[in-house]
């Protein structure tokens, strides 16, 4: 399951170089060519899955294998402090390319580049309720 248009996919099938740090018969991970910060990674089913949706449970084990794997190597091995894994789903929350794919971004403590402020207020008790009634199972 490869498409065409794809720079994932198009990675995967060795049309475009990477830096490759790791691959088996489902998974790929390699460096991402515009890093967020030194160490900066992407993990991939080799199969074509657009979001977290899309891909089949199985696989999905067997990349976040991977990135349990890559993420201890690298935060070993680069000595940093900490990583963050991210995983977009759809334009809305930031998906740029639409094939399945988490980032493991290296942290350091002294690093100003990618941190994360996000305001939160205590939730009304109405909201809560009305969205605890819709979600759950
Ligand atoms: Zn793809």
């Amino acid at each position: 399951m490869k498409r065409k248009d794809c720079l994932f996919c198009k990675i995967t099938n060795k049309e475009i170089p990477s830096k490759i740090l790791f691959e088996n018969e489902l998974v790929l991970a390699f460096l991402d060519i515009s890093p967020i910060s030194k160490g900066h990674t992407i993990v991939i089913p080799k199969n074509h899955y657009s979001n977290l949706e899309d891909i089949p449970n199985y696989e999905l084990t067997e990349v976040y294998k991977e990135v349990k794997n890559l993420a201890t190597k690298i935060h070993k091995n680069l000595k940093i402090d900490g990583y963050n894994i991210l995983q977009n789903n759809f334009a809305a929350a930031g998906q740029v390319i639409k094939h399945f794919h988490i980032h493991i971004i290296p942290r350091n403590y002294d690093d100003e580049k990618f941190r994360i402020k996000i305001p939160r207020t205590q939730a009304p008790e109405d909201e809560l309720n009305e969205v605890y009634k819709i979600l759950k199972f």
